[in-house]
């Protein structure tokens, strides 16, 4: 057998991602496997695997030759759980990896490609911590923070190969992917020519840019996602869940005089989810809340096309409402009528 590179990709898939990024990573990486089943270097040698994290991890895809691989349909869960994802990916290696012995020549040093739109959402230490001990040496990491809010600095403890990929439209996502494909081929030359390097393509442009992670962000603790509020409800109709996902606008406005900024949440839109969503989804209680008056645009529901998708139960869940004279909800069974109420309420917000 030839000695394999494994390529591992540890997606976040937690709410924010849902929408256009999850459906361009899945069809990124579909494209990747496509290009790499054409290059016959890598043919022989790469082996992927896809584990994705939101609030619990997943091996979506276990380590295999690219000959017999499938693309995956992604999933969208709930929290952003950095240290379980990166747990997850360490069982993995452990699991998996030939190590070199006398008798055996083992894999090649694996990639890890870790793609993430967000701000962990639980502690990240100790799992940074068996990372730096028992694998920083041992794989090789490549971080990417897609959008702009990333904490960077979170990455940069895991490997000095942090980038960020400005995924603005549909072009840049080819571009990205392109380059992930190309730092793989690349790779897959390399370790055999110079034994345990690798070696990622040349970057130009602007979509993606190295960054230095020593740099200062803002880094408040707060266990929440701040770039988008995404609220989840469930269809009457359906009974599926969905996600309304809004993103930050920050609208300036004129007071007596003064300027104020106030933080406004633009609707992005509406999304069915698989209930794959609550097996993803941190176990811990949240509790974060949102105004609705911060909450610019209203969607109908993308389950059942209702008219209203932001109906709130007595329970504090979210459901889709019609024009039937007496709504049952989905969540908890009661019973009622809803009227307009005026005015803004405070909604749970999931934590991104
Ligand atoms: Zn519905
Ligand atoms: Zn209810």
């Amino acid at each position: 057998m030839n000695r394999r590179l494994p390529i591992y990709f540890l997606i976040d898939v937690s709410e924010s991602m849902v929408g256009e990024p999850i459906q361009q990573v899945e069809e990124g990486l579909s494209t990747i496997i496509q290009a790499l089943k054409t290059d016959p270097h890598a043919l022989e040698t790469v082996y992927v695997s896809i584990i994705v994290f939101a609030g619990q991890p997943k091996t979506l895809v276990p380590l295999q030759e690219i000959v017999s691989f499938y693309p995956p349909r992604f999933p969208v869960g709930s929290g952003t759980s950095l240290s379980k994802g990166l747990g997850h990916l360490m069982y993995e290696l452990r699991s998996n990896i030939v190590k070199t012995t006398y008798e055996q020549k083992g894999d090649w040093k694996p990639i890890v490609f870790l793609f993430t739109d967000g701000v962990p959402t639980d502690d990240t230490n100790s799992a940074i911590t068996e990372w730096k001990q028992n694998w920083a040496k041992t794989a090789n990491m490549v971080a990417i923070s897609f959008g702009d809010e990333t904490d960077t600095k979170i990455l940069g403890q895991l490997t000095e190969n942090v980038l960020h990929f400005k995924n603005t439209n549909v072009e840049s996502y080819k571009e990205f992917f392109k380059w992930v494909t190309d730092s793989i081929k690349t790779s897959s030359v390399s370790v055999e020519n110079n034994s345990s390097e690798f070696e990622l393509a040349k970057i130009d442009g602007d979509v993606i840019t190295k960054i230095d992670p020593t740099n200062p962000l803002p880094n408040d603790q707060q266990y929440v996602d701040d770039n988008f509020v995404v609220l989840s409800g469930k269809c009457q109709n359906t009974k599926r869940p969905y996600l309304m996902k809004y993103s930050k606008s920050i609208a300036p406005s004129i007071y007596a005089g003064v300027e104020l900024t106030s933080k406004k949440y633009r609707l992005v839109g509406a999304y069915q989810v698989d209930n794959s969503y609550f097996e993803l989804a941190d176990e811990a209680n949240t509790n974060f809340k949102i105004n609705t008056e911060e909450l610019i645009g209203s969607p109908t529901c993308p389950c059942c096309g209702n008219q209203v998708a932001f109906a709130m139960c007595g329970c504090g869940k979210i459901h889709c409402i019609g024009e039937e004279s007496v709504s049952t909800c989905p969540w908890c069974g009661n019973q009622g009528t809803y009227g307009y109420g005026e005015g803004g309420f405070d909604v749970n917000r999931t934590q991104g």
